[in-house]
């Protein structure tokens, strides 16, 4: 955001925790800068609540500064749970305590219509007194995708995702946790063998990485043509556009609510000419959940208790729907027919039209060939019973399994791995019950020896 202030003339100011340390180690006082240097002050929502803010506030040249606030994704302020709330309910008191009540704008582009547009409403402290300019939110250049999962948000193997490594299409898998997103990391690592420019190819985005290895794999995102798929968490869903993206896939459980799959389909900026799409892989059960969510809202106009086993009604609606863009016109109260926005930007790059016929998959089901590698619980080979493993295999496997996982411990690193137990290079599970699926698994033995 700062990038684009700038190009348009307007000096910034980012004031964080990162920048503020900065500021303190380097002996500059950030809030003096604050008062009289710059045009734009881009405040994280922490720092309102920070005496140091306050100071700025009482100070009378820059309370003459002041013209407007403006707060960037202002859905968050109902969806960003209870928390997040008496700080961002600061923003409509701080705007209170100016003598001159500056203008506020909110933007945000997931407004839901409802209890969410009056929630936000009230955390600025607007009252009645606000103008909504609401255009509709439709991207007619996407394509949504709902699809089934066949493998488990706990399983080491993800085939249905296979064709993101054939692909040459720039892809952002967005998986619910850092855990599951490592999983299909190992899983697409070990697939993509034999294709040039692996580190490249593949990478990992999240917030346990080194702050210079997201900004490495940001940059080859945008840079780097051998870049293709990016195995992203939340941490990449919010304020960081990339714009030349041609996939988003949601991976793992059932997204939180409907804004959630914009906003991940919000970072494809263009999606024209790329034939862009949103694939969101649900599991099995999510249908089931969801008009279990929808039933109890008919009932009694509340959700269940457990919030692991309940899911927001806007994305239970929109699972459900036939149709997932009318879904979207519903949840987000777009206006059907729209004067055509005159800014110079839309004149130059003017969104793509409403089509005659939707492509998304509630209104042309995909026919998704059965990948021949997925693994098959129910598949089971017969076998005599003079060849089945007996109760004395089971044993001598078990101690000779422990026996070799000693030995793996005494060859290993003293300095590196001593002084870790011999458990840690091949657990309890797998040496006493599961040696038959380390034995028959390429991928576990793989991992074991390395
Ligand atoms: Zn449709
Ligand atoms: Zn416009």
């Amino acid at each position: 955001m700062e990038h684009k202030f700038n190009l348009v003339g307007l000096s910034t100011l980012v004031i964080n925790a990162d920048t503020v340390d900065e500021a303190r180690r380097s002996g500059t006082d950030i809030w003096t800068t604050a008062r009289s240097e710059v045009s734009i002050l881009l405040l994280a929502p922490e720092q309102l609540k920070s005496s140091e803010f306050g100071h700025l506030l009482n100070n009378k040249e820059f309370q003459l500064r002041v013209v407007a606030f403006a707060v960037d994704e202002s859905h968050l302020l109902d969806t960003w749970g209870a928390s997040f709330r008496p700080v961002f309910k600061q923003i409509g008191d701080v705007r209170m305590r100016l003598p001159q009540t500056p203008v506020l704008i909110a933007l945000t582009a997931t407004l839901r219509v409802g209890t969410h547009t009056s929630n936000v409403r009230d955390f600025l402290g607007l009252g009645d007194s606000y103008h909504l300019i609401r255009r509709s939110n439709a991207r007619f250049d996407l394509q949504f995708l709902f699809r089934t999962m066949s493998s488990s948000p706990r399983s080491l193997k993800f085939p249905e995702l296979d064709w993101v490594l054939e692909s040459e299409r720039r892809i952002i898998i967005f998986c619910t946790t850092i855990s599951l997103g490592f999983r299909v990391m190992t899983y697409l690592w070990r697939r993509a063998y034999e294709l040039r420019d692996r580190r490249k190819r593949i990478r990992m985005y999240n917030s346990l990485n080194w702050p210079s290895y997201n900004a490495d794999t940001l940059e080859l995102m945008h840079t780097d043509t051998s870049s293709r798929v990016t195995i992203a968490t939340d941490t990449l869903s919010q304020g960081i556009d990339v714009a030349n993206t041609d996939d988003v896939v949601l991976y793992g459980d059932i997204p939180t609510t409907s804004d959630m799959v914009l906003q991940r389909g919000g970072r494809i900026r263009d999606g024209k000419g790329r034939n862009s799409r949103v694939i969101v892989y649900l599991p099995s059960t999510a249908v089931e959940t969801a008009l279990k969510v929808l039933d109890d809202e008919g009932q009694q106009g509340r959700m269940g208790k457990d919030a692991r086993t309940t899911i927001d009604p806007s994305i239970a609606y929109l699972i459900l729907a036939k149709c997932k863009v009318d879904a979207v016109n519903k949840l987000y109260g777009n206006p059907i027919e729209e004067v055509p926005c005159g800014c110079s930007t839309c004149r130059v790059n003017p969104p793509v039209p409403k089509p005659e016929q939707c492509n998304c998959s509630g209104c042309i089901p995909e026919v998704i060939e059965k990948m021949t590698s997925a693994p098959s619980a129910k598949t089971k080979v017969k076998i005599p019973a003079s060849k089945r493993v007996t109760k004395v295999m089971r044993r001598h496997a078990s101690t000779r399994l422990t026996r070799f996982r000693v030995e793996l411990w005494e060859d290993a690193d003293e300095c590196m791995d001593s002084m870790l137990p011999s458990e840690e290079f091949l657990p309890d599970t797998l040496v006493k019950s599961s040696y038959h699926t380390i034995c028959h698994s390429k991928v576990i033995l793989e991992s074991y020896m390395e």
